[in-house]
């Protein structure tokens, strides 16, 4: 037996002496190197004690060498933990208790503040900085280039990614060599990704997005990528004639339609713009085109499945939809209390079944149970609908839906009248606790820069083109929408803040 990811990626490599990786601050790194150095991780992880089957856990900034440890882990047939930089000690504290991984790799600057919770799990502290620093790296170092892969098959775990939790605790998704692998493979593709790409990787590597949909398919095509700490428009825009293809979330296309740096010549080498991880705006993606003449493909995907659909490359990328199942992903779209699939275009939950789809949630079968259905498909807690196209909406989350007087209210039908009015930019529609009503109706809107808004005038437009219930009860004008680190917007603290005000 092989290693089952890691020998396909191995397969597919380019010329050794081809690029993978160019740093910010010029460093070349070739394909040669990316086998060097996950040889050394691997070797120094075995050294640490690392068995097949054991987790290794890492908080760290995003930098090649924390890649390389991903890759590393894999060889070694452990399975790579990556936690948000965010967490606090607490936080680690609950992850490190639940997954007990045999190493724990946190920055040299958050050792003191993390031994006692490592110990505390049974876990061994190592460092790994952003200069080459750290406890790991030396021993990497010094470690060998040579590493006989460990055998894994198709269904071992490559890796357990936590959910971000805005529901309840976090839960470890446990993802196979055979989920990450077929993905890649899927979109590398369908995305028609080769081994001339130079794709910019802005995004953070403990994430689905940036650590396998960016990096895998990068590896799968033999690419290069323009490796990145962290997304500034205009670092991007001085890139970007050097690359044809970027990655990335709603808010960093905002930005760049900010910049009136962007146009058609500096796109004009640029094959592809993809979004996901959060809903594109429809204005967002008309603006992009109108300033680019290139038309964003939106896909769609969560931690728990990998990515489960796209719009097409050839063929219309349709604003505000996430196009059509990717090859070998069933999508069904069904009525969330009998499982049964509804008619086109009406709305209803989410499931998807496939290569694709997680082996469970980590030592939580009950919520394994929970979450798929006996024939194999996986709730996804997305409500959504399929047009007569065939392409796929997402409305918003399950828990997102309102319920006001007993009618369901779909935020997102909400958001939109509100976000095509003059001088708004943005709106997210919550439910929040309301004596009569159970839950009311209420709207947050951000407005253009330099506009001024008024929310009775919103909410007399909404009048006219809305059935009464489901009218906002209150408009709220706010300055900006809190959003987490993948630009998702956070209802979970809108619905926290505005919580009281229908108690009066
Ligand atoms: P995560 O597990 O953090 O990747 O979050 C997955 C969730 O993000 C999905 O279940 C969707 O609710 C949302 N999501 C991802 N991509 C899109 C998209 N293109 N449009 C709307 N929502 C999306």
């Amino acid at each position: 037996m092989t290693n089952h990811l890691f020998s396909e990626i191995r397969s597919r490599m380019p010329d050794l002496a081809a690029p993978f990786a160019v740093l910010a601050d010029g460093r070349v790194f070739r394909y040669q190197d990316v086998l060097d150095a996950s040889a050394r991780f691997a070797n120094a992880l075995v050294a640490l004690g690392v068995k097949p089957g054991d987790r290794v856990a890492v908080q760290v900034d995003k930098s090649l060498e924390a890649l390389m440890l991903y890759l590393g882990t894999v060889r070694a047939g452990a399975i790579f933990l990556p936690l948000n930089n965010a967490y606090t000690p607490a936080e680690i504290e609950y992850f490190l208790g639940d997954a007990k991984p045999a190493v724990f790799v946190c920055d040299p600057a958050k050792a003191e503040s993390l031994r006692a919770v490592a110990s505390g799990a049974g876990a061994r502290l190592e460092t790994l900085g952003t200069k080459s620093d750290g406890s790991l790296m030396e021993k990497a170092a010094a470690a060998a280039n040579d590493f006989a892969d460990v055998a894994r098959g198709p269904e071992d775990l490559a890796g357990i990614l936590y959910t971000s939790g805005t529901t309840g605790r976090s839960k470890g998704a446990m993802l196979s060599h055979e989920n990450l692998a077929s993905n890649a493979r899927v979109l590398t593709k369908e995305w028609r990704f080769t081994k001339d790409d130079v794709l910019l990787h802005a995004l953070p590597i403990f994430h689905t997005h940036g650590l396998f949909v960016a990096t895998n398919v990068v590896l799968f095509a033999g690419a290069q990528m323009v490796f990145l700490a962290k997304f500034d428009a205009d670092d991007i825009l001085n890139r970007m004639p050097g690359a044809t293809a970027m990655m990335g979330v709603p808010t960093f296309y905002v930005r760049l339609v900010d910049s009136p740096r962007l146009n058609r010549e500096i796109t004009k080498g640029m094959r592809l713009f993809i979004s996901g991880s959060a809903p594109l705006l429809a204005e967002t993606h008309r603006a992009f085109q109108e300033k680019t003449g290139h038309a964003i493909l939106e896909r769609y995907g969560m931690t728990e499945t990998n990515m489960n659909t796209s719009n097409p490359y050839e063929g219309d990328r349709i604003a505000g939809t996430v196009g059509f199942p990717l090859p070998g992903t069933d999508l069904r779209v069904v009525d969330p209390d009998t499982g049964k699939p509804v008619a086109t275009g009406e709305i209803g939950m989410i499931e998807v079944r496939g290569a694709n789809v997680f082996k469970g949630y980590w030592q939580n079968p009950e919520k394994t149970k929970a979450e798929f259905r006996e024939d194999g498909f996986f709730i996804t807690g997305d409500l959504g609908k399929i047009d007569p196209r065939g392409y796929v909406h997402i409305v918003g989350r399950g828990k997102d839906l309102i319920i006001t007087g007993g009618y369901n209210v779909y935020p997102k039908e909400i958001e939109t009248e509100i976000d095509g009015m003059p001088g708004v930019n943005e709106s997210a529609v919550i439910g929040v606790p309301h004596k009569d009503f159970g839950e009311g109706v209420t709207a947050v809107v951000v407005a253009n820069k330099g506009a001024t808004l008024d929310a009775d005038a919103i909410l007399r437009t909404l009048e006219s083109r809305l059935a009464k219930f489901k009218l906002p009860k209150k408009v709220f004008v706010v300055d900006e929408l809190p959003r987490n680190t993948m630009g998702k917007v956070q209802k979970n603290v809108l619905r926290e803040t505005y919580k009281d005000i229908y108690r009066a």
